[in-house]
């Protein structure tokens, strides 16, 4: 419960939103933009006590630390890998997310990605508005069906996608840090492991500090020449540089990639491979998705102002 709630509650945007849920919000809150100079340049911070951010931007211990009556971070986004959880904690401040309403659509993209990768459908557009269809074929494709897909991180997403797969007469395997009893599909004890049986690797596991780089040069060697990689989840659970070598040099078949390190600036050389897909980290951003993730925001928001419990908290204050 806030220790004084005031007429209009004052709510700092780290990030943007759609203006479809900043108008809603509007009517209840003082909306404030983070100044681009950070929250030394806020006029009072004094009676913020929550905030609004993307999975991509978070919220760091230091802006945690600048706004002391802060008792709420409200991610839009599921991956809550950027905010300092930490700091969070030791602040009594607690953390929400928006899971679930956007499983089904990045789990689209994962199988989205595959299915351009492996069918090169981006090659064959280009082909076709070349004209080069007039005096040529294009290459055989490999293919989806039939094929052994391998998931690292059967969580929410993960799950999604092993369903989806299993609709192309696939073979399912997966590695997940902790055992899921109620799954029919094969376990296997690593990453690598995992990649080695595999044909297709999908990568769908949490961000954040202990998955960095969780696919390793060792995972991307197992999955082998003909492997494809698919990653969905964050940049940082990919060993890039040793993915970049392994495309260069044909170690891997290919990847189709959502995420990436430092996104939006990438590294220049994903942009001269011929075997990538490549995605401004879209897999939640459809109108229907977007436009759930930001009734989650606002619903957490109102239960953290009325003094209900949190619809979808990852941490919650100390009592
Ligand atoms: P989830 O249901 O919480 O699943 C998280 C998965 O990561 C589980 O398999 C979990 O294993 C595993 N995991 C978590 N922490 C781990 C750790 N420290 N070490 C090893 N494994 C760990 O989350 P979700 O809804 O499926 O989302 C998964 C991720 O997808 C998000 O965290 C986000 O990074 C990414 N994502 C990307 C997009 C996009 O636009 N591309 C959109 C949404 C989400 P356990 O089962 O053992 O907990």
């Amino acid at each position: 419960m806030p220790a004084a709630s005031p007429s209009r509650p004052k709510v700092l945007m780290v990030s943007s939103m759609p203006e479809w849920d900043l108008a809603p919000m509007r009517e209840l809150y003082d909306l404030i933009e983070l100044p681009a100079g950070g929250p030394e340049e806020l006029t009072s911070t004094a009676d913020i006590m929550a905030l609004v951010t993307s999975g991509g931007r978070g919220a760091d211990a230091a802006l945690i630390e600048a706004l002391p009556a802060l008792e709420l971070i409200a991610v839009y986004g599921v991956g809550y890998d950027k905010v300092d959880l930490e700091a969070a904690s030791r602040r009594s401040v607690a953390v929400t997310n928006t899971p679930d309403v956007l499983t089904a659509d990045v789990a689209d993209m994962a199988l989205a990605l595959t299915l351009a990768l492996a069918r090169r459908i981006v090659d064959g557009d280009a082909f076709v508005r070349s004209g080069a269809w007039s005096h040529k074929t294009m290459p055989l494709t490999g293919s989806v069906s039939g094929r052994k897909i391998g998931i690292v991180g059967l969580g929410r997403i993960g799950e999604a996608i092993a369903h989806r797969f299993a609709g192309f007469d696939t073979e399912i395997g997966y590695w997940n840090r902790s055992p899921k009893p109620l799954s029919s599909w094969q376990a296997f004890p690593t990453p690598s492991a995992l990649a080695a049986w595999a044909d297709i690797l999908v990568v769908a596991v949490a961000g954040g500090g202990d998955t960095i780089g969780i696919v390793d040069a060792e995972t991307i060697a197992a999955l082998g020449r003909d492997g494809l990689l698919i990653n969905i989840s964050r940049g940082t659970t990919i060993d890039e540089a040793a993915l970049l070598i392994s495309l260069e040099n044909g170690g891997i078949a290919g990847a189709g990639l959502d995420v990436f390190h430092g996104e939006p600036a990438i590294d220049p050389r994903f942009l001269s491979l011929g075997n990538v897909v490549l995605s401004p980290h879209q897999g939640s951003a459809t109108m229907v998705t977007r436009r759930a993730m930001g009734a989650v925001v606002r619903a957490n928001l109102a239960a953290y102002f009325t003094g209900e419990a949190l619809p979808s908290a990852v941490v919650r204050r100390h009592s």
